[in-house]
């Protein structure tokens, strides 16, 4: 399950963020995640109940945003969005697309808690 990888990484970011800011504590983390990435969203929950604890995020809310995959045909210029799979164009049936969306995989945004 690469997710635990993922989250881990976004935990160190966070935490390095939000001691270079001085903050007491994290108090929600907004991630951006490409469907493309074959990233399961509950498996990042999971992920992050196991990792957080004892860090500045350990009573963070997570909230994750799935971006759908879309891409263009490059034989007739179709936009579409589409599943991890299917990737071939609804309008003409080519092969032959370009990824548009669907990759994204960052930190949105952070909440922190600052000292009074
Ligand atoms: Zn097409």
């Amino acid at each position: 399950m690469h997710e635990f990888g993922l989250m881990q990484s976004v935990l160190d970011n966070v935490e390095k963020s939000a001691r270079e800011a001085g903050a007491l504590k994290v108090t929600e983390i907004r991630l951006v995640i490409g469907e493309m990435r074959e990233v399961v969203a509950d498996s990042m929950d999971f992920a992050f109940e196991a990792l957080s604890p004892n860090t500045l995020s350990e009573s963070a809310t997570l909230s994750i945003t799935m971006i759908r995959a879309r891409s263009r045909c490059s034989q007739c210029n179709h936009e579409f969005e589409h599943d991890r799979l299917r990737r071939s164009c609804p309008n003409c049936d080519s092969l032959a697309t370009e990824l548009l969306a669907g990759k994204e995989m960052y930190i949105d945004a952070i909440e922190v808690e600052m000292p009074e």
